[in-house]
């Protein structure tokens, strides 16, 4: 028998994750001029990154010969003292996809299941099929969770409760109220994934302190990343705040050097980069409305958004056409067919001048297809 048939069927089973179209590749296809394309399909940060954060990286890369600091001591200390955890509570990722499939590898292995919302993050059903545990994903109630069918949907084998808050690509969002029931009425062997890469994005009122809850719920496991609101996309650092016990068993199996030096250094100086942070909020907040301002205007339906992204309806099976149409305009946003939204084109908040592109690109799509 041929050696690739013999690995698990559960892993010939996965669909692999399609990223955004990078810039060089669309690029490429259209022969279009690299700097007039504008990407609006990874909700990066179209701001940019922390000028300390790269002056720290380009520091760093004179020390690029050794292998970085395994236990990444100084971040999870800065970590630490910002959300008041102990360091051993602490798990870094190569991004905080690696927090999530750690996660997965700890608490998930075949006869078990993890359960998560449908039209959420696409990341939740690629771990637990690779740990070979089964997905089972809870029909969404107005595009986001349904806290009460996902408590009816946990079995006695399930193992992990996967929550985006606010989801990506809906952009949905539940109140500290709806996720403080949930949590109360999950049983305490089911670890709760909360996922909160867009947390930085939501405005004062809606922001819980979601972080002291880990003492009260030894299940709970917050998730966080650089990759947003941080504008450290590339550099691939997340984090996993938990209980000491759930931590430990994650950074038992991570392997030792799973986050780069230059992303250590980056992450650690973009925490203290308060500005920036509070600047890229306020040109989200503005872009958010610009964007949904325009969209009215067209009379296109969206979801509202609590993150830096917001998915638009197209309707009568238009949504392919419209994408290939904004390619071909140098604009990329995101088809989410693969959340089962078909009708759905996810788009990034931009800057003012992209945001304007995006939107007079989209007129010309809907007038001319
Ligand atoms: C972007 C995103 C992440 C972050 O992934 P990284 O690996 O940290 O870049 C996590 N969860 C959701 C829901 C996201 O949209």
């Amino acid at each position: 028998m041929n050696l690739c048939d013999l690995a698990p069927e559960y892993i010939h089973s996965i669909a692999p994750y399609q990223p955004g179209k990078p810039i060089s590749e669309l690029a490429r296809e259209m022969r279009l001029d690299e700097n007039s394309i504008i990407k609006l399909a990874s909700n990066e940060n179209p701001f940019g990154t922390s000028p300390l954060a790269l002056e720290a990286m380009r520091k760093a890369l004179g020390e690029v010969m050794r292998y970085p600091d395994g236990s990444g001591f100084e971040l999870k200390n800065a970590l630490s003292k910002k959300y008041a955890v102990d360091n051993d509570q602490i798990v870094l990722g190569n991004g905080s996809n690696d927090v999530l499939e750690l996660a997965a590898r700890v608490f998930l292995k075949p006869g078990a299941s993890a359960v998560y919302s449908q039209h959420a993050f696409a990341v939740y059903p690629l771990v637990t099929q690779a740990a070979g545990a089964n997905g089972i994903s809870v029909p969404a109630k107005n595009y986001g969770h349904d806290i009460d069918a996902i408590l009816d949907a946990i079995k006695p084998e399930t193992r992990v409760v996967f929550i985006a808050n606010p989801n990506n690509p809906t952009g949905t969002f539940l109140s500290a109220t709806d996720l403080l029931r949930f949590l109360k009425r999950v049983s305490q062997d089911v670890l709760v994934v909360l996922d909160e890469a867009y947390n930085e994005y939501l405005p004062e009122i809606s922001r819980a302190n979601t972080i002291v809850w880990l003492s009260s719920f030894p299940n709970l496991l917050i998730t966080r990343t650089f990759s947003k609101i941080y504008g450290l996309a590339g550099i691939r650092i997340g984090f996993g705040l938990a209980h000491a016990n759930v931590a430990g068993l994650m950074n038992r199996i991570r392997q030792p050097f799973n986050v780069n030096s230059i992303g250590l250094s980056g992450a650690l100086a973009a925490i203290d980069d308060v500005e920036f942070i509070r600047r890229s909020y306020e040109l989200n907040q503005a872009g958010m409305l610009q964007i949904t301002t325009g969209l009215r205007r067209l009379g296109l339906k969206y979801i509202p958004s609590y993150g830096n992204f917001l998915s638009f309806c197209v309707n009568n099976g238009r949504a392919t056409a419209v994408y290939q149409h904004l390619l071909k305009q140098g604009v990329i946003v995101r088809p989410i067919g693969i959340y089962e939204m078909p009708q759905f084109l996810r788009v990034t908040i931009g800057l003012e001048s992209e945001n304007h592109k995006f939107l007079q690109s989209l007129e010309n799509a809907i007038k001319e297809d």
